[in-house]
């Protein structure tokens, strides 16, 4: 019998288990898929590295920080600002901090006015001294809290919507206000970017830190039920196989943990990204890009040129280039027709001999983080079972890593240990 047995060897789980066996436990992680990562999986597809669904790195996240060397990751980083097709053309708006003389450039654009600059620092402003704590207090949707900020011009409808759309994986502004100024916040600090052997390098960097602490990994392990006994809990397995554990942490996602708990399935929101080959790049930047003209030009979200931060993700000679559409739950997904026209549109180029490598469909891509935000649930869940995720905390990388902490902290509280999870 194991000290502890985690079921998820995502960003949650592996984290978990490698505070737990650092610590002496024994541990093992099952896993149901046949790598570690859960939604940060990267493939080699006609050797092109694509992830499973565009997704970037924020440096800035503590919980990162603290969990992986960044260093060996190669981070690429993109430049920080974004590039919004607008009626007129293109226009760039930078970072003002890293890019001082980029504020000429954003006045020109007629993106941004005066009014709509101090109404962002009116929304933004308190999200950079602020514990999120004391932003979560009365919170209302970001919609709400753009409206009470006076951001209603340009630099929200053609900007921040377009924009923030990508990063919540949804465009009715129906995100906690609190947990997008959060977001805007480690946009601030931090640079994002991609690991040049793919974003799975993260959870690959978790799995090999646990493994060296002692932990095991078990692949292509589906947990089906789980039942207590008298003084732990025995997992079944999907091929017939049973584990058992005085612990168990669940750390499986929002799509699974109903299934394993009987926990209220958490809401989540969907993503599609399209991967493109291209001999010729459509553009020499690799800012991000968005449709400023306004709702209902097309499906896409952001589109970007992969290859321009981090060329490792195509051969010699190509580019990759991602465009990500969102998926709500019960609808259609984009055509590839409508894809392509709409990517001609922003890029203001012919893309009809870019080649279809891969379109990653992500249902539960996200939890959905509506308003009030709540505070972060905790781990314990039943006697002797813990639950970790990113839908206990924040939807994000920070945000599962920080609960699968938790987790561990509940663990070695549990177990007698005084010891205390770093
Ligand atoms: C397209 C996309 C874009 C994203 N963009 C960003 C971004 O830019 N920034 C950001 O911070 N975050 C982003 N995220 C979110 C981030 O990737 C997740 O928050 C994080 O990876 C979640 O980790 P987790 O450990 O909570 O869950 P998961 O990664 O879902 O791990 C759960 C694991 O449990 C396993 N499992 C499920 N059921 C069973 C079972 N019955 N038995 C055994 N194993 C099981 C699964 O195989 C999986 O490995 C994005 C996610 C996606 C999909």
């Amino acid at each position: 019998m194991h000290d502890v047995i985690v079921i998820g060897a995502g960003l949650a789980g592996l984290r978990c288990a490698g505070l737990l066996s650092a610590r002496g436990l024994d541990v093992v992680v099952l896993d149901a898929a046949d790598a570690v990562g859960g939604r940060q999986r990267t493939d080699i597809v006609d050797g092109f590295r694509l992830d499973r669904g565009f997704q970037v790195l924020n440096p800035a996240y503590p919980a990162l920080r603290r969990s992986v060397d960044l260093t060996t990751l190669a981070l690429g980083s993109f430049p920080v600002g974004v590039r919004v097709r607008t009626i007129d053309g293109m226009a760039e708006l930078r970072h003002p901090v890293r890019h001082p003389l980029s504020i000429i450039a954003s006045l020109r654009s007629g993106l941004v006015s005066g009014r709509d600059a101090v109404a962002l620092a009116r929304w933004a402003g308190p999200a950079l001294v602020h514990p999120l704590s004391r932003l979560a207090r009365n919170d209302v949707t970001v919609r709400e809290g753009w409206d009470a900020a006076g951001l209603r011009g340009p630099l929200r409808t053609a900007v921040l919507e377009p924009f923030l759309a990508g990063v919540l994986a949804e465009r009715g502004g129906e995100t906690s206000n609190a947990f997008a100024r959060l977001l805007v916040r480690y946009f601030a600090l931090g640079r994002p970017g991609l690991p040049a052997q793919g974003i799975a390098a993260v959870p690959e960097q978790l799995a090999a830190h646990a493994r060296a602490a002692g932990a095991g990994i078990r692949l292509g392990a589906g947990a089906e039920r789980l039942s207590a006994f008298p003084g732990g809990i025995r997992v079944d397995l999907t091929d017939g196989d049973s584990v058992r554990a005085a612990r168990v942490v669940v750390a499986v996602g929002p799509d699974a943990v109903a299934d394993l708990t009987g926990l209220a399935r958490p809401a989540t929101n969907g993503l599609q990204t399209w991967w493109f080959a291209a001999t010729d790049p459509p553009t020499a930047s690799a800012l991000l890009t968005v449709d400023g003209r306004g709702r209902g030009q097309g499906p896409v979200v952001n589109t970007v040129v992969m290859t321009h931060t981090v060329p490792s993700y195509a051969p010699a000679g190509r580019h990759l280039i991602a465009a990500t559409c969102l998926l709500p739950h019960g609808s259609d997904p984009a055509e590839e027709s409508d894809v392509r026209r709409h990517l001609g549109e922003i890029w203001g180029a012919d893309v009809s001999a870019w080649e279809l490598i891969r379109r990653d469909d992500i249902d539960d891509a996200l939890p959905a983080q509506r308003a009030p935000l709540r505070a972060p649930r905790s781990p314990r869940y039943a006697e002797r079972l813990y639950i970790a995720g990113d839908h206990r905390d924040t939807a994000s990388i920070n945000g599962a890593l920080v609960s699968g902490e938790r987790a561990a902290r509940a663990i070695l509280t549990d177990a007698g240990s005084s010891a205390r999870a770093r």
